[in-house]
């Protein structure tokens, strides 16, 4: 299967770098001493230092939304044969991990990042696996959308500010991570999931409004959990995916409250991270039937190439190099 040949060639983890394009308002910076090869990235800069990182795959500035998707589509599919899936962008703010995940505010047909991408690819597959006669299966799913800020986490399908709600991710005993007191929603069409993102990412602004925070400082995650039935049996999987919060360093001049905040996002990061990571590595649950392996990781290092963002860019890479 696709799953399996994916473990054969990546082990559980892969790591895909995507470097962002220059904005427009970048125009005082350059980005000339980064260089992009099929599986590298590199640069020399001005003060001698450096460096080369390989992963699985790298995207420089000019892929397109399309040709990051291509790389992607057949472990999206492995979720409709019963394998988790989960896909995270890692990367300082500003380095295009919304674009990659979501897209751009203005979310056109070309420029779908991600999630609507997976969105229709697994509806459109499921109508016709189900058309397949007995071989078929027949899919329901449910769709859930949070994000953890400061150690808490929100319900972005609800319309309100919940202060302090008890969320909480539970290590999985079976196939699925589920949150407590979350809202699991039964979809049956695209249009119906893509209608909840866009609630999700109106609630996540209006609760970042009200409580006077950034979106770049919390995680977001969307979930569709998959559950196909054929005379069989049962599959379920759930295929997730991540925008991290922005992986930027504490700053030491900035003020104790930013600190204590930006602890608690690392730590967050570190729990969440964790819990994927150690569903990629350990066997410590229950696997899937015959197989050994239900879990598939890809994370994408999001990194931009101005001047200005070389020291974090680095420090993403160095972490990102350390996963896979
Ligand atoms: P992050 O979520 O990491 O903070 P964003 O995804 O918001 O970063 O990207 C920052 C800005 O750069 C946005 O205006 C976004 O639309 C733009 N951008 C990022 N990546 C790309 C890309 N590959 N092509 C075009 N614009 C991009
Ligand atoms: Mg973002």
């Amino acid at each position: 299967s696709v799953a399996s040949e994916f473990a054969h060639l990546h082990g559980n983890i892969r790591v895909f770098c995507r470097e962002c394009p220059l904005l427009p308002s970048d125009h005082a910076d350059n980005i000339e001493h980064v260089q992009t090869e099929e599986s590298h990235i590199g640069r020399d800069s001005k003060d001698q230092l450096k460096y080369r990182f390989s992963f699985d795959r790298v995207f420089p500035h000019r892929s397109s939304q399309q040709e990051v998707f291509e790389e992607i589509s057949l472990l999206v599919q492995s979720a409709l044969d019963g394998y988790n899936v989960c896909i995270f962008a890692y990367g300082q703010t500003g380095s295009g991990k919304t674009y990659t995940m979501e897209g751009p505010a203005q979310l056109q047909d070309d420029t779908m990042g991600i999630i609507p991408r997976a969105v229709h690819q697994v509806f459109n597959s499921a109508v016709e696996l189900k058309d397949q006669g007995w071989k078929g299966r027949s899919y329901t799913f449910t769709a859930s959308f949070l994000e953890i800020y400061d150690e808490t986490i929100r319900d972005l399908l609800v319309n309100k500010t919940v202060k302090k709600m008890e969320h909480e991710i539970k290590r999985p005993t079976s196939n699925a991570v589920h949150v407590s007191n979350l809202k699991y929603l039964n979809v049956e069409t695209v249009e119906e999931v893509l209608s909840l993102i866009k609630v999700a990412k109106q609630n996540r602004a209006t609760a970042h409004t009200k409580m006077n925070d950034q979106s770049s400082r919390s995680h977001s995650v969307f979930q569709l959990k998959i559950e196909g039935l054929n005379k069989k049996g049962n599959l379920t999987s759930t295929l997730t995916l991540i925008d991290l919060v922005g992986s930027e360093r504490i700053d030491k001049s900035e003020s104790r409250d930013r600190l204590k905040e930006t602890k608690a996002i690392n730590c967050s990061l570190s729990n969440l991270g964790g819990v994927f990571i150690a569903l990629a590595n350990k066997d410590t649950f229950v696997p899937y039937r015959n197989s050994k392996l239900t879990y598939l990781l890809l994370m994408f290092v999001n990194i931009s190439p101005k001047n200005s963002s070389f020291g974090e860019s680095l420090n993403s890479l160095r972490f990102a190099s350390k996963v896979n």
